[in-house]
């Protein structure tokens, strides 16, 4: 856990984030980390201000040229999408199969009852791999809620991001997670190349409730 190399959860300026991909790549090699996911939304999910194949495919000739030009960090293609309340997520153009790592993430204020019920439907889909900032934007938490929602994430394997931008309020939720043996990534969240790797919060959640952390490999592997 100390030694953990990776962030998967960087915005590049293709969505909300300040930096480019090169500027991304640069800093996370220089910190040495081994993979760096640039993990952009898309129209028409929330925090982006463009979508379509050329920006995705634009992006992608920009991870290939800085593939090159550091070879010792892997460089993978993510996407953060938009689980809406009809329990879908946003369309993104060329489908999300293209991308390496998709993280599902709810941008919009909703109570515990809405966030079970809609993220037990949109699990079942199976097109994300991890789950973003999970209670950021829950404005309540039932205890019977917070049970169901570990219950079918474990089922349907998608990992429980510890995220860095959101101070992780409701502890029951990560109890019942553990205890149904979920799956767990970190990610910085990053806008600005400074908080790139700063993992500091998530390590020390994941350390406190003995979390079993996944490396980027489990999801490559899948794929
Ligand atoms: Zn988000
Ligand atoms: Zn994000």
């Amino acid at each position: 856990m100390q030694n953990t190399r990776y962030d998967l959860h960087i915005h590049s300026d293709y969505s909300d984030g300040k930096s480019s991909v090169h500027e991304i790549a640069s800093r996370a090699n220089t910190i040495n980390l081994e993979t760096a996911v640039v993990a952009d939304h898309f129209w028409p999910s929330l925090g982006s201000c463009q979508g379509g194949k050329n920006i995705i495919e634009n992006r992608r000739r920009d991870i290939e040229t800085a593939r090159l030009e550091f070879p010792s960090l892997a460089i993978l293609e993510g996407v953060e999408v938009d689980i809406q309340s009809d329990g879908s997520l946003a369309p993104v153009a060329g489908g999300l199969e293209q991308f390496d790592i998709v993280i599902g993430s709810f941008h919009w204020v909703l109570d515990s009852y809405q966030w079970v019920s809609i993220l037990s439907k949109v699990v079942k889909k199976k097109q994300f791999h991890v789950l973003g900032h999970w209670d950021g934007f829950l404005s309540s938490y039932r205890e019977e809620d917070g049970d169901l929602a570990a219950q079918v994430l474990a089922e349907t394997g998608i990992a429980i991001e510890l995220n860095e931008r959101y101070i992780l309020e409701h502890t029951h939720f990560i109890e019942r997670a553990k205890e149904y043996d979920c799956i767990f990534t970190l990610g910085s969240d990053s806008h600005s190349v400074e908080t790139i790797g700063q993992l500091d919060y998530g390590k020390k959640i994941a350390s406190d409730f003995d979390l079993n952390v996944v490396e980027p490999s489990y999801f490559l592997n899948r794929c």
